[in-house]
């Protein structure tokens, strides 16, 4: 399933103070009419990471000499570029864009994320799992994290999720109930494994079913403890 994740509030809103932008100001957005900032870089634009292109034309806005050097020198750029956000050179070298387009032009959109459905349709009918690892990780002394994966696992369940389907022909269980399965899913590899091995209970399937599952610690990783080991 692709799901369409959301922007964090606190850092979308970060990024219009930083730029001097008023969140109501239109911008336009890829594929659609102009919205209103907030919502352009809450829903259309990448604004996770510091990127090249958007340094780049914080350099073509500022006469600042630092960024000028930083921008000349490849060593010093990508130093710049690792594991900053968005905010760091508006913030830093005092960038002032004339219009929002000139702040959403550089950025990339905001792509959907795939995620694995873990539960058969038959055990769970009208309902869809996911199984969600979240992202985080260290980026030269900065926290980051994943975009989608912590828009679901901190999701206040206020608001819809946007989600659509997508199916893969190459990869499914098989028709023959009496066929063995061999299934190696590792961490949230797991995911079509689970629903796979609903299904076959669903079907009352007599093929054998193997499933190959590890992660770090088994107190806090063994993913459907309960589910598999019954
Ligand atoms: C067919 C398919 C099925 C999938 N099924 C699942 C599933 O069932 N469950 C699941 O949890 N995910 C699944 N994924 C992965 C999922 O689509 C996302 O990629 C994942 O959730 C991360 O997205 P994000 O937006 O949270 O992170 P992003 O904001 O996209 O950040 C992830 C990026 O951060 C960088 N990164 C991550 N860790 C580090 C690190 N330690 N050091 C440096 N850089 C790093 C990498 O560039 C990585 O691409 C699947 C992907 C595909 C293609």
């Amino acid at each position: 399933m692709g799901v369409f994740p959301e922007n964090n509030v606190k850092l979308v809103d970060e990024i219009i103070a930083a730029a001097g932008f008023g969140p109501d100001e239109l911008a336009p957005v890829p594929h659609g009419k102009d919205q209103q900032l907030f919502d352009a870089l809450r829903f259309h634009y990448d604004v996770s990471v510091l990127t090249e292109p958007f340094l780049l034309a914080c350099g073509r806005l500022t006469k600042h000499p630092e960024l000028k050097k930083i921008i000349a020198d490849d060593e010093k750029r990508k130093a710049y570029l690792s594991g900053r956000g968005l905010v760091y050179p508006i913030v830093d070298f005092n960038v002032k864009f004339p219009t929002t387009e000139y702040l959403v032009a550089p950025l990339k959109a905001l792509n959907p994320r795939l995620y694995s459905i873990s539960s058969s349709p038959k055990a769970h009918p009208s309902e869809v799992h996911l199984t969600v690892g979240k992202v985080t990780y260290d980026l030269h002394g900065r926290k980051r994290l994943g975009v989608c994966s912590t828009y679901l696992a901190d999701h206040k369940l206020d608001r819809p999720v946007k989600v659509y389907m997508h199916s893969n022909k190459a990869f499914r269980l098989a028709e023959n109930n009496d066929v063995p399965a061999i299934m190696i899913g590792p961490g949230t590899g797991i995911a079509p494994f689970r629903a796979f091995l609903e299904e076959r209970e669903a079907r009352g399937a007599k093929g054998k079913n193997w499933l190959f599952f590890g992660d770090q610690h088994q107190a806090t990783d063994f993913l459907y403890e309960e589910q598999i080991t019954a």
